[in-house]
């Protein structure tokens, strides 16, 4: 075990993370930070954030994060570009483990986000990054003049169709049900839009055509009349929602039934000294400045428990 008891250690290195690293290290708290699998977090696989404050000509996103790595950089805080794979949250001070190398430290932020679900196909996993896509976002300029379709009926698949006609000439929303579960706001901006069409009912059969290695086609299978029919799509949008990255807490912290962390009082969670920031709590509004925002809150908070 190692001797060193940290003071804050923060894990996930999104908007949440570096903002939570700023605050700390500012405060004289040294904070060691582990960037894990995706360093920087999902803001690295967009790319024009055009709403971040303080960017007038917008900015993307991984030069946003490579700037907040760079600022945090600046300060007495140590960066570890590794996965944490274990915490013991039971005893103090918290224990954390990279592999075999453990960590000790009197408090926790945890910011390790979400990532977004899959329909667990073979086809779409292996025509990912070829045709098949979880950002509209970061890949939508790439169907300029295309036929593509988007998968689900929540506010992000939503979102994403009006956004994909900026590119495609036309955008189908293939949905399991006979209606969206997205606000009235989306559904009446998506549904009055000429280029988008919906699918009612209906859910992907194939997606071809992972031999040519490219998306060339889908079938789609009516749920209620089993009726197949085939679109001439170039790009398959998966939008069905995301899932916090918690399964390392799990039993440890208080989590609501989709697994995101339940802060209870202001950024702490259920376990005193350890804090949350960021989509691993936050399914509402999911922006890189609500995270950063609450990532500064997290490091206040735990700056004030370590001081009492
Ligand atoms: P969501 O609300 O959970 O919606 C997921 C959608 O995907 C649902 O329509 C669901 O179908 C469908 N789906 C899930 N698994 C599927 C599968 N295996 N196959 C086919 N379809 C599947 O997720 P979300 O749209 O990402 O939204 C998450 C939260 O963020 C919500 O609270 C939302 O309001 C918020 N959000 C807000 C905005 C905004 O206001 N600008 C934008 C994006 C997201 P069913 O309906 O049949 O379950």
């Amino acid at each position: 075990m190692a001797d060193k008891v940290h003071d804050v250690v923060i894990i996930g290195s999104g908007p949440a993370g570096y903002t939570a690293g700023i605050y700390a290290a500012r405060a004289n708290l040294k904070p060691l930070m582990f960037a894990g699998a995706q360093p920087g977090g999902q803001l690295t696989i967009t790319t024009e954030v055009e709403n971040f404050p303080g960017f007038a000509e917008g900015i993307q996103g991984p030069q946003l994060m490579d700037e907040m790595r760079k600022q945090l950089e600046r300060f007495d805080a140590e960066i570890v570009y590794d996965v944490v794979t274990k915490v013991d949250l039971s005893q103090r001070p918290f224990r954390m483990w990279v592999n075999d190398k453990a960590y000790q430290s009197k408090t926790i932020i945890i910011s390790t986000g979400a990532t977004a679900k899959l329909l667990g196909r073979d086809d779409e996993k292996q025509l990912m990054g070829h045709g098949v896509s979880a950002c509209a976002t970061c890949d939508g300029f790439f169907y300029r003049d295309q036929e593509i379709i988007v998968v689900g009926g929540g506010d992000s698949a939503l979102e994403e169709a009006t956004f994909l006609t900026k590119f495609a000439s036309k955008v189908t929303i293939v949905h399991r049900r006979d209606e969206f579960r997205a606000s009235k706001i989306m559904q009446d901006r998506a549904l009055s839009h000429d280029k988008i069409e919906v699918a009612w009912d209906s859910v992907i059969e194939k997606i071809h055509d992972p031999e040519k290695n490219n998306v060339t086609g889908v079938t789609l299978k009516n749920v209620k009349t089993g009726e197949l029919r085939q679109l001439p799509v170039t790009g398959v949008f998966i939008a069905i929602g995301h899932h916090p990255n918690t399964a390392m807490f799990k039993g440890q912290l208080e989590m609501d039934e989709d697994g995101y962390i339940i802060n209870k009082e202001r950024t702490m969670t259920s376990v005193p000294g350890v804090f949350a920031a960021g989509d691993v709590v936050d399914k509402i509004y999911r922006q890189a400045i609500t995270a950063a925002g609450m990532g500064c809150q997290a490091a206040l908070d735990a700056e004030r428990y370590i001081e009492n």
